[in-house]
């Protein structure tokens, strides 16, 4: 597992679960939460575009009969 360089004080975290600098108690700034967030989201995220496109279709039948 790579370590995480704080990007203030250039110490390497070890901590990968840790959002604050050890040294210098500075947000690392890392996007992890976003990304884990993003993850759990895509199923939802797909979900929804495909009902879209369900209803996208659907109306494109409809406006053609
Ligand atoms: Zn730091």
């Amino acid at each position: 597992m790579p370590e995480y360089i704080c990007p203030h004080c250039k110490n390497p975290i070890f901590d990968d679960e840790a959002l604050l600098c050890l040294y210098c108690g500075e947000s690392l700034g890392r996007s992890k939460g976003f990304i884990s967030s993003l993850k759990y989201s895509k199923p939802k995220v797909i979900a929804v575009v495909v009902t879209i496109l369900i209803l996208l279709s659907f109306i494109i039948l409809i406006m053609r009969s």
